[in-house]
């Protein structure tokens, strides 16, 4: 039952060798078995699993089978789906029921997706080790003492420990591909604008995308494929068409591909992270593609850059959840402001709170200028210096993460630390790049480790067809 990916179960499915429904039931056992342990699931949707399976065995049967069908995917817990509890793994959201489903869990169902459960997060997407969540830390499937990364880290925990094939993530300055780093997956993070965020739980709205962890290039382009194109419900999201980027056609031409000197420099990578990154480039090298180092000075401002655009959206977005209109709401009060003050003081974390606060904080007048202002100018900066790289070369190439996945309740006593996790990981947010991370290594201590890949926007199926090519190269 351990398919690499969904093209080889796919075969099985349509010849009759497998079905649907023996795919959910081992995966359900599967969940079974290590969810306790693991704490990745939030709720699972056994039931309606089985009986899905069973609907989508007919249509095999009928010849009129989706695009995923049989595909058995796990939604992060910021991800309405009609009917179903959304809690972005906050207690303001614990019994919060959706009214609609997200654009594109609707496209995964559309196409035969079965749905297993929702995935713990960090609360309100914010953080890199899940550690944030309101129920509990998520565990490493490699290593149970070690954090799966965040903020999908009960995404990618479930593909990673085999709950599920593929499973949905949102990235506003790594969730995705930092996680699959530390669990040896494909994380993808597609064009901002080229995913549809209706239905996303927003936490920085011109950061955040949905996209997909995975065990292949292939199965995270093809889900990346049937959620991606336009949609009504997001002005955001951009007109072009969907493409076919599962067809991972092979480039012909050799690449150029720019490695930033800057990241190999960095004090704090991981020596072992350093000298794979140095194999790669040889690797590369020779097998004919132009790979130069660039020089990309603004490493530090990065993330100063991300937390205060990021919290000055979140301020705003997370004002909704107020204690009147939905979620939860503070016992024993008795007037309006004290609604609002101990529901969002009992309902939101620390973290949470402590974002809400640096952003109203950094677009209150007589700051705005100096922080809010200023921070945009810096954002349109980076994003010039990037296009700057990429009108000279094909890709952008950094390690994901500097390091393997770290081990789990560590006492942080500045909370910044934690924030530089996203050093490599936040210029394709801030740009609104595409960006992949591909597990390519493995440390000497057990755990594996990515290496990250960006272009330019809406170029996303060159870079799932060049990911294609690297990921064989380096693993071969
Ligand atoms: N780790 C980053 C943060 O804490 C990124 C989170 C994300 O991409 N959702 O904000």
């Amino acid at each position: 039952m351990n398919y690499s990916s969904y093209s080889d179960l796919k075969k099985d499915l349509t010849s009759g060798t497998i079905s649907v429904a023996q795919v959910v039931d081992f995966h359900l056992q599967t969940i079974a078995e290590k969810n306790d342990d693991l704490n990745v699931f939030l709720e699972v949707y056994t039931e309606e699993a089985r009986q899905r399976a069973v609907e989508v065995d007919a249509k095999i049967k009928a010849g009129q089978a989706g695009k995923l069908a049989g595909m058995v995917v796990a939604i992060k817990d910021n991800l309405c789906y009609k009917d179903h509890v959304v809690s972005a793994s906050s207690k303001i959201l614990e019994n919060f029921t959706s009214l609609f489903s997200a654009t594109a869990v609707e496209r995964l169902l559309e196409e035969d997706a079965i749905i297993i459960g929702r995935t713990n997060c960090d609360e309100f997407a914010m953080g890199s080790s899940n550690e944030n969540s309101a129920f509990g830390s998520v565990k490493n499937p490699l290593d149970p003492t070690k954090v799966p990364g965040g903020s999908s880290g009960g995404s990618a925990s479930a593909v990673a420990a085999n709950m599920c094939h593929v499973a949905l993530g949102t990235d506003t300055g790594g969730s995705i591909r930092q996680p699959a780093s530390f669990t040896g997956l494909v994380g993808y993070k597609p064009t901002y604008g080229r995913v549809s965020r209706h239905g996303l739980i927003a936490y920085a709205s011109s950061f955040d995308q949905i996209g997909p962890l995975a065990k292949s290039v292939a199965d995270a382009a093809l889900v990346t494929e049937v959620i991606s194109g336009p949609d009504a419900y997001d002005s955001t999201v951009s007109q072009r068409p969907t493409e076919d980027f599962s067809s991972l056609e092979a480039p012909t031409e050799k690449k150029k591909i720019a490695y930033l000197q800057d990241c190999l420099e960095r004090p704090g990578l991981d020596p072992e992270v350093k000298a794979h990154m140095e194999m790669a480039i040889e690797k590369l090298k020779a097998e004919g593609h132009l790979v130069e180092p660039v020089s990309f000075p603004y490493l530090d401002y990065l993330v100063p850059i991300y937390y205060i655009i990021t919290t000055a959206e979140a301020s705003s977005n997370l004002a909704r959840f107020d204690g009147v209109h939905s979620g939860f709401r503070a016992e024993g009060v008795s007037d309006l402001e004290s609604v609002y003050k101990l529901s969002r003081t009992e309902g939101f974390g620390p973290e949470v709170q402590r974002r809400i606060m640096l952003g109203t904080f950094v677009l209150s007048s007589g700051y705005y200028d100096a922080f809010f202002g200023k921070g945009q100018k810096a954002r349109r900066f980076i994003q010039e210096k990037t296009d700057e790289i990429l009108s000279h070369y094909d890709f952008i190439m950094t390690p994901t993460s500097p390091h393997t996945a770290f081990e789990l309740d560590q006492e942080y006593s500045d909370p910044t630390v934690m924030y530089l996790e996203d050093i490599f990981t936040v210029q394709a947010n801030i740009t609104g790049s595409p960006a992949i991370s591909i597990p390519t290594g493995t440390h000497t201590n057990g755990l594996p480790f990515g290496i990250q890949l960006m272009n330019k926007r809406f170029d996303d199926k060159e870079l799932f067809a060049f990911a294609e090519q690297v990921s064989k190269t380096l693993n071969s």
